[in-house]
């Protein structure tokens, strides 16, 4: 204990002498639009200045980001960004506000599924859609895959949140891109028949009612099992946490849908060379690690392996289509959520 709390005073006083003996060319500044909250990346983006002597102004927006950078135009401050789903990085993507990003570092550590073919934007972690099941009345094996859902043997058991949200929305995409578009609907309409009760809350919500008994599995993003289970605001959600076990879908075939917290540099960045070193060192181990483990996601780097908490949970294959495909088949799953009332 007292030899780690030395080497972190070492590593500190290390960095220190480091960033005020760099050469100026080396130094600077980054500023970046966050969508995520600084208890977050504070610890790595403090590590990155530690290592490179750039600084980084962290900007917290909640909502709006297009918008922001749309009426800032060349004026923007913003470098960068970073924000957690698929469709929000398309989102600025489409707006045209990025630009592309080329870089050996980053293209050797995050598989090319995680990132735009173009470079506008890059996965950092992955988060995956996962099904909670009653530890009471699920037996194991009997809900195996997200097909599974539509399969009126759970008929009056399933909760969810509102279709259109942009998880569900991933999840639909990615059933359009594994049966296509027919199929996809079908399933979504067999989903909305199983429904426990009308699609409402967030995904916490979904577990608090198989805790209640409303319902036995709910659709839920892996870390809110995490964001549950740890929660001491709110010790209520741990027994919430504690009546469920997690399915990791289709380990059998394509595997467990993914989405991503991604990154990217802004169309009208003055501090270019900068934040391509930020992007790399956020695709390298020490972020990747941090990232991942302290909002329960998993590395988008695969050579990284599993957090031990979220090893727990289970292990997993993950369905390895292309988010970009993903993010181009987001409009036809919204329309198929659409028809099928979800
Ligand atoms: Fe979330």
């Amino acid at each position: 204990m007292v030899s780690h709390r030395i080497m972190v005073l070492l590593a500190a006083v290390a960095g220190l002498t480091l960033s005020t003996s760099l050469p100026v060319s080396a130094a600077g500044e980054v500023n970046i639009y966050s969508y995520r909250q600084p208890f977050l990346i504070k610890p790595f983006l403090d590590e990155f200045t530690k290592e490179s002597g750039i600084k980084v102004n962290v900007v917290f927006v909640d909502s709006g980001l297009v918008k922001k950078l749309e009426s800032e135009g060349q004026n923007t401050v913003a470098d960068g960004i970073l924000t957690v789903d698929i469709s929000r990085l398309k989102e600025v993507a489409d707006a045209g506000l990025l630009q592309p990003v080329k870089s050996a570092v980053i293209e050797k550590n995050i598989p090319a599924y995680l990132r735009d073919p173009d470079g506008l934007w890059f996965g950092l972690t992955k988060r995956v859609r996962v099904i909670a099941a009653s530890k009471e009345r699920v037996k194991p094996g009997t809900v195996k895959t997200y097909e599974d859902l539509a399969d009126p043997k759970l008929k009056g058991k399933i909760c969810t949140r509102p279709g259109s949200h942009v998880y569900n929305r991933g999840l639909v995409a990615s059933m359009v891109a594994a049966h296509g578009e027919a199929k996809a609907e079908a399933w979504a309409k067999g989903l909305v028949a199983n429904l426990a009760r009308k699609p409402q809350g967030n995904d916490r919500d979904q577990v608090k009612a198989v805790k209640e008994g409303v319902c036995d599995v709910a659709l839920i993003n892996n870390y809110y099992f995490g964001l549950m289970k740890f929660n001491k605001d709110k010790p209520e959600q741990q027994g919430w946490a504690d009546s469920v076990y997690l399915i990791f879908p289709n380990q059998d075939n394509r595997g467990t849908q993914v989405n991503i917290s991604g990154a990217g540099m802004t169309k009208h960045a003055k501090n270019k060379e900068n934040m391509k070193k930020l992007l790399e060192f956020l695709s390298g181990d020490f972020a990747q690690r941090k990232y991942a483990a302290d909002n329960y996601e998993y590395p988008a780097n695969p050579k990284l392996g599993m957090d031990e908490e979220l090893a727990s949970w289970g292990k997993f294959k993950s369905d390895e289509v292309s988010l970009k495909k993903i993010a181009d088949l987001s409009p036809t799953a919204q329309k198929i959520i659409d028809r099928a009332g979800w």
